[in-house]
């Protein structure tokens, strides 16, 4: 039962059986006071918390940890409460985006939610992280609709948004909530979507058309109308169903418009008519099937039913690190890209546009500050098969090359990074300088002048640094 559980939610299978401590206790709480008491008593035994939802951390820090330590694992905790009258929503932490999403359109087909695209992904950690997603360019990040929360505080009092105070609710939307609490349930304001969608995937080989498109689309995609999202993804991955094999180096051009296909038809020939759209190449649906559309392997009439699978039906090993861009990148680096992409398998660039909405928003709205002046956020991610360090240290060493090589093309002091795609290389352990120093150097990278805020409300709400973790916001020293 115990390992069971504690496997199932390790969505990236890197960290099953690894080296570090295992859980000496897992918590899976059906009431609050569950969660109250675990949080008191591991307090009063010295041991530290992690709280789970969907367990993507990309690091695995929702179940890992190098002293003895207990896991709250929200498994149980994922009711999901629609107010249509309203158009909000309480959604428990421990809910998948696909059972949010599939709770949403059942009581109505024109109202969505804008968060991430895998349906595995835990509530919990996405709204904390930001959130971001087909509709963001239209309504901003998922962090950017939360309406109020409720979280357990280190003293064990539960609290909401009135409770807490605004300096707590800016912290734990986008900060990430695990350095302040356990956040039990989110409120959110519901977002309209259209009766009908479209939705659409061209493939061009990465050659010198496919590096002028992209390079052209860099230009362009963060001043689209807000309905359309238009995102590249240069893989070297075919994908059978849920299996995926080596293949050539290409960029998918990968659309959600929020909106009908003539519409579409009209922007893209006004705005991007180099890609040659055509009517065929457009799938008008639902916009929850655009849900299931987006990420990959289903099949078009499917089942709605498949989003409520809790477990990543890509899960594999992986390694990802990310950027944001301000200003197109050359054409001789996207193809020093395509080389690299070329000598290794499985690896996805996934180039998710932003503007819109989010450029409307200010940088210290909430902690996520990548806004006005990015025009996309980068994702490298790299996959392994087989559960060996010598195939894990060949891809991470891979993965550092590209990163280095990237580095005069993306933003820069700091270099930035999407705490969502978390990252422990980019700035822990730097021997000789303080922890604080040290959590400066990662925390400017995610969060850029939102850090200071953030170690300052930590100071006030958990000034003795209970809920931490390696890359957890420290209070000031
Ligand atoms: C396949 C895949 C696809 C993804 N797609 C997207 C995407 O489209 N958009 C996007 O923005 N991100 C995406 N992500 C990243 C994802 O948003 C983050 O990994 C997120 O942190 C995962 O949340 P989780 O609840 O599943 O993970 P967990 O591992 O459970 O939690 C992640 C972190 O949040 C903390 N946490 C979780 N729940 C709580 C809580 N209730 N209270 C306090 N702290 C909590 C954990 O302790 C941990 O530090 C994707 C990740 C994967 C693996």
């Amino acid at each position: 039962m115990y390992s069971s559980i504690l496997e199932s939610g390790e969505q990236n299978p890197r960290w099953v059986n690894s080296t570090s401590l295992k859980p000496l206790f897992i918590i899976t709480p059906k009431f609050a006071w569950e969660i109250q008491a675990t949080v008191t008593c591991s307090k009063e035994h010295g041991l530290r918390v992690r709280v789970r939802s969907g367990g993507h951390d990309y690091e695995g820090l929702s179940y890992r940890c190098d002293v003895d330590f207990v896991v709250i694992d929200l498994i149980n905790f994922r009711s999901i409460n629609v107010d249509m009258e309203k158009e909000t929503a309480w959604i428990e932490s421990g809910a998948t985006l696909g059972e949010m999403y599939y709770n949403i359109a059942k009581e109505s087909r024109v109202h969505g939610y804008p968060a991430g695209l895998c349906q595995s992904v835990g509530v919990g950690g996405d709204f904390s992280g930001g959130g971001i997603g087909t509709m963001m360019r239209k309504y901003g990040l998922a962090a950017d609709n939360i309406i109020d929360a409720e979280l357990v505080d280190v003293n064990g009092r539960i609290l909401d948004r009135e409770e807490m105070g605004e300096d707590l609710f800016w912290a734990i939307r986008g900060g990430g909530a695990s350095s302040f609490g356990v956040i039990t349930a989110w409120k959110v304001k519901l977002v309209q979507v259209p009766p009908r969608v479209t939705a659409f995937t061209i493939h061009k080989k990465m050659d010198q058309e496919g590096k002028e498109l992209v390079f052209r689309w860099q230009s362009i995609a963060d001043r689209f109308p807000q309905e359309l999202f238009l995102r590249v993804i240069v893989q070297n991955v075919v994908a059978h169903g849920y299996s995926v094999e080596a293949g050539p180096v290409e960029a998918l051009f990968n659309s959600l418009f929020l909106g009908p296909k003539e519409e579409l038809l009209a922007v893209m020939k006004e705005s991007f008519p180099e890609l040659g759209l055509q009517e065929q190449d457009c799938e008008e649906m639902s916009w929850i099937e655009s849900v299931l559309y987006f990420y990959g392997g289903y099949k078009r009439g499917e089942s709605l039913d498949v989003l409520l699978n809790r477990t990543d039906p890509f899960k594999g090993y992986f390694k990802a690190k990310s950027d944001f861009v301000q200003k197109p990148i050359p054409i001789t680096a996207l193809e020093g890209m395509t080389q690299r992409l070329s000598k290794k398998a499985l690896v996805y660039v996934n180039i998710d546009p932003l503007g819109g909405r989010l450029d409307e928003i200010p940088e210290t709205e909430l902690p996520f500050p990548h806004r006005k002046g990015n025009l996309f956020n980068i994702q490298y991610f790299v996959k392994w098969k087989e559960n060996s360090d010598m195939e894990a240290n060949d891809r991470i060493d891979w993965m550092k090359e590209l990163y280095d090589f990237m580095e005069p093309y993306v933003c820069q002091s700091p270099r930035s990074a999407y705490l969502n795609y978390r990252d422990l290389d980019i700035g822990n352990n730097l021997p000789g300088k303080s922890s604080y120093l040290q959590a400066k150097i990662w925390g400017e990278k995610y969060f850029k002048g939102n850090f200071e805020r953030l170690a300052t409300i930590k100071s006030r709400v958990d000034a003795e640094n209970f809920f931490q973790n390696v890359q957890s916001i420290p209070p000031i020293s």
